[in-house]
């Protein structure tokens, strides 16, 4: 008999009554009926319940076995009586009785309960982890992150992608955070950079003529921690195709993802090909790039009816080039004061200069504004918004962006305090038509707006002939539910045209030969148009998960303020180590051992 195990814990059935078997596992509830002792005995594949008679050699060594020591028992399996059957068990007609005990390795008190999944703080999971991921539920996540994960190698392969593993160490290759640095021992005083995505590598892959590419790549960004994105290191799912229009990754995507969400959830998933919307567009709409389509309430532009307008505020804001916007709440009419002025309130809190009501009842208007409006502009309000009897309309102005995105806040608030999100459906778009360039706030100069590497509309001419802030890129988001899931491109081929890129944002020839040199000189030596993009692996577990924390589909994550509570990491390191890698200590003081 194999010195472990016959079967796993969730394996035997009626069909194995009578015979001898050895069962392996974790101690993961145990209970005591009139001197008999029944032991729920668990492994990943389920549970077996084990009967310890009273006057069996097992039976006294048995009754002191703590919760989550691991054993193996060895003896006949019987079915139950029929009263004790529990169906809800795959293994609930059968129990093992143990004639046979040896404790592999003894538990001493738990920090927090396995078997009863009860609220535990994060930082005692994280410190536990191993523990934590015996749990059930997070068990279940890891699985289903590898086995997402598999069907994404399946789909891939069947659609000819081929799977190639990037380096770790390397240069630095920008996508907007600060990179994690490796000093260089052999070469004192210089540094590796960890990828923040393997975007350099993929397009050199390209050129070496790989026609389609992906990896399950680890990325580095030293970057504050977000909500929907741990600090540190997140998993891409990286992938670049050659000789591809815009049209052609969205065709690729559009069938993976559809296949991966209605794969793995029985929600409504949108069918392709998906909705696309230009970046100009989304913000007007919906006040950001990442709208979520599982409501209307639209924005709507306003502000052409308040240029001339006796509203004194309002025309104040237009005349000094701001905008005035609307949202409509359907039968909004019908909320009271209260409601109105608690979204005052929250609007204000949301850092907008305020907020203005009119409501469409059948006698005509109402609202405190509705008077100052008069009749004739509330009624073209009312039919530029096309607001039905018994609507509200909310109305605020400031200077653009902001404006744009107090309205994009306050459509996700409304969202919520009256629960317009449709449920049960996963709602995907594509963000295109991204600008080129943004202004950086705190240099005033014109930089990249999301990495350097995009194909500008237009190529050479457009950067030659356009205002940077005009060029438009092709490069696109894919999001659903409001949640950003990629950024993608199709990239910039041409030597030329890159080095025009770079020169717009700044970059001297020697800062490019010195970050790019390698791209540069395989785009000199044949290289085809291509594109890609790169969804987050976590952040698509967690959607299919259902799960609106990232940290419970990554099987060991950093806390928030990216530290590593199991591993004790990031830690000091020994004196002797600095000096190897020609390092000083920043502060003078000994440093701790490692
Ligand atoms: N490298 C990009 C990123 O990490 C994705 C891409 O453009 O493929 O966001």
């Amino acid at each position: 008999m194999h010195p472990h195990r016959t079967h796993t814990c969730g394996q035997l059935g009626q069909i194995d009554v009578g015979s001898q078997v050895r069962l392996s596992g974790w101690v993961h509830r145990s209970r005591n009926h009139g001197g008999v002792l029944f032991v729920d005995l668990r492994d990943e594949h389920g549970l077996t319940q084990i009967v310890f008679q009273p006057g069996s050699p097992t039976h006294e060594p048995a009754t002191s076995i703590s919760a989550e020591s691991v054993i193996t028992v060895t003896g006949p399996v019987v079915a139950r009586s029929d009263g004790n059957i529990n169906t809800a068990l795959a293994t609930g007609q059968i129990e093992v009785l143990a004639e046979e005990l040896d404790i592999a390795s003894v538990a001493e008190a738990l920090p927090f309960p396995v078997a009863e999944e009860t609220q535990v703080s994060e930082s005692l999971r994280l410190r536990h982890r191993f523990l934590d991921l015996r749990r059930q539920s997070l068990h279940q996540r890891i699985q289903l992150r590898s086995d997402v994960v598999a069907s994404v190698r399946r789909r891939l392969g069947d659609l000819g992608f081929t799977e190639i593993q990037t380096p770790i160490l390397t240069n630095s290759s920008p996508e907007g955070a600060r990179d994690f640095l490796v000093p260089s021992r052999l070469h004192k005083g210089q540094f590796y950079a960890l990828p923040q995505s393997p975007q350099q590598f993929k397009q050199l892959l390209m050129v070496a003529g790989f026609d389609r590419y992906f990896q399950i790549a680890s990325c580095f960004r030293d970057e504050d921690a977000r909500a929907d994105r741990s600090p540190g290191e997140h998993t891409q799912l990286d992938m670049e195709m050659a000789f591809v229009e815009q049209d052609d990754v969205f065709v690729v995507l559009e069938q993976l993802l559809y296949g991966l969400f209605t794969e793995f959830t029985d929600w409504e998933v949108s069918s392709p090909p998906f909705p696309r919307i230009p970046y100009a567009d989304s913000l007007m709409r919906f006040g950001t790039d990442k709208p979520d389509l599982r409501f209307g309430l639209e924005m709507q532009d306003l502000s052409s009816l308040f240029g001339d307008a006796d509203f004194r505020v309002f025309r104040q804001i237009v005349e000094t080039g701001g905008v005035v916007r609307a949202l409509v709440i359907e039968q909004g009419a019908a909320q009271s004061r209260r409601f109105f002025t608690e979204l005052e309130s929250w609007a204000t809190e949301a850092g907008g200069a305020g907020l203005a009501w009119l409501t469409t009842t059948a006698d005509g208007f109402g609202g405190p504004i509705a008077r100052a409006l008069g009749q004739e502009l509330a009624t073209r309000i009312v039919a530029a918004t096309d607001a039905g009897e018994g609507s509200a309309i909310l109305l605020f102005a400031g200077p653009e962006a902001a404006t744009a995105s107090l309205g994009g806040e306050l459509r996700l608030h409304l969202a919520d305090l009256l629960s317009m999100r449709q449920e049960g459906v996963f709602r995907f778009c594509w963000i295109v038509d991204f600008p080129m360039y943004a202004a950086d706030e705190e240099t005033g100069g014109i930089d990249f707006c999301h990495n350097p590497f995009s194909m500008p509309q237009g190529g050479l001419q457009a950067l030659v002939e356009q205002s940077p802030l005009d060029i438009l890129a092709n490069q696109y988001d894919i999001v659903v539910n409001g949640t950003e899931l990629s950024s993608g491109a199709i990239r910039n081929h041409r030597s030329d045209i890159m080095l025009k890129a770079f020169e717009i944002a700044g970059y001297s020839a020697e800062r490019v030969e010195a970050g790019f040199g390698g791209l540069m000189r395989a785009f000199a030596l044949g290289a085809p148009p291509h594109g890609g993009i790169a969804p987050g692996i976590d952040r698509l577990v967690m959607l299919l998960a259902k799960e609106p924390n990232i940290r419970e589909v990554i099987p060991f994550p950093m806390t928030q303020n990216a530290q590593d509570l199991l591993m004790g990491a990031p830690g000091s390191i020994a004196l002797e180590q600095m000096r190897e890698l020609g390092m000083r200590p920043a502060d003078r003081k000994p440093m701790s051992h490692a």
